[in-house]
């Protein structure tokens, strides 16, 4: 066996760590923001009656366009979306992959603010696109003026926002978004992966698409609908930008089990989201809880919680291990995230947590 600095890697991938949210088995599991509710049976019954009809002709490949997916996706987005808007691929992140693949690469470069979502400077530097990242203003908000400041200085090829943002929960206003599109040139990408957990009658960037052809909405089943497993993101956006990434995309990315088990499971869409104000209350609950603990929250408009005030953050990590709970350290110095679970799953991370000795 050979070791990686031995293979002939791209000069630009040696020495660069992997995605790497530690997968372990555990009781409790409150680390990667998933929906933690179990899928209803009604739910489960049929998705597999909808995957075992797919099985019937798996032996020829599955449709190109996923156009039942799309008209799925279309009516589950709504706000007037057309089939024509929607992309859809393997989780977000391969939306995001695919964004990156037609309109970054080599000799171009994608603006973010971090502490943003740690796979959006991964991917950059998968399709070999040059990561810039900018400053955000106090406690990790980001106003139209520091936001549309850092576009000019830099004149990216792409911008990345991520509303709420991962991994602070911080909300994101229009007029940033806005003021961002005005200032660029190119792609603005805003990841909504939790618009779902967004307070009930807040805009989404969905709403700023009109006009703006440059503007791209991200979403994602995997966590507010239950689906991570399933492995389905997609974005909104003018029809036009599909256009450009049938040009990357592998043929027949989306599998027919794939296709057939999202359309079904979107037939199912209140059922699905019926936890997410359960999952809301939770949330709440860890900010006043944490405080109370002596931690230091940070308001969340996401299912999960930032907090800081932890002395060591590996340590109370390793200590809540120790207990069968998994929480993530983000790498933020004296901060975790701690992901909004059930009632039971939230009321003891919180009493383990308390029981610490700090
Ligand atoms: C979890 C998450 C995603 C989800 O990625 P999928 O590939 O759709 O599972 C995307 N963006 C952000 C900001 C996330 O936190």
């Amino acid at each position: 066996m050979t070791s990686l600095a031995d293979l002939p890697i791209r000069d630009d991938l040696r020495g660069l760590t992997p995605y790497g949210a530690p997968q372990k088995p555990v009781r409790i599991a409150l680390n990667v923001n998933e929906n933690t509710h179990p899928v209803p049976e009604e739910v489960v019954a049929h998705v597999t009656s909808a995957v075992e009809r797919a099985m019937r002709s798996i032996n020829r490949y599955p449709d190109r366009e996923f156009t039942l997916l799309r008209e799925h996706l279309a009516a589950y987005v709504g706000e007037g979306t057309t089939p024509e808007q929607i992309w859809a691929a393997n989780g977000s992140n391969e939306i995001i992959q695919h964004l990156l693949q037609a309109f970054g690469g080599p000799g171009r470069s994608v603006l973010g603010f971090p502490p943003t979502y740690s796979m959006h400077a991964i991917i950059a530097a998968g399709t070999g696109t040059r990561w810039v990242a900018a400053e955000r203003d106090a406690d990790y908000r980001l106003s139209p003026a520091t936001a549309a400041a850092a576009v000019e200085r830099e004149n990216p090829d792409l911008v990345f926002l991520c509303a709420p943002n991962n991994p602070t929960g911080t909300a994101l206003g229009l007029d940033t978004i806005a003021a961002v599109y005005e200032a660029s040139r190119g792609i603005v990408m805003v990841d909504e992966a939790y618009a779902e957990f967004m307070p009930e009658g807040e805009p989404s960037a969905l709403s700023l698409l009109e006009g703006r052809p440059r503007l791209v909405v991200s979403r994602t089943m995997s966590k507010a609908f239950a689906f991570a497993g399933g492995r389905l993101g997609y974005l909104v956006a003018d029809p036009a930008i599909a256009d450009a990434l049938r040009l990357v995309r592998l043929p027949y990315h989306l599998s027919a089990l794939s296709q057939a088990a999202a359309v079904a499971a979107l037939e199912h869409a209140p059922a699905m989201l019926a936890t997410v104000g359960a999952i809301r209350e939770q949330r709440d609950r860890l900010l006043v809880e944490l405080a109370r603990l002596g931690y230091a929250p940070h308001e969340s408009w996401a299912n999960f919680v930032l907090f800081g005030g932890v002395d060591d953050p590996r340590a109370t990590f390793e200590y809540l291990l120790a207990h069968d709970i998994l929480v993530r350290d983000v790498g933020i110095p004296h901060h975790l995230r701690v992901t909004a679970g059930t009632e039971a799953e939230t009321t003891e991370f919180l009493e383990v947590l308390g029981r610490m000795n700090r």
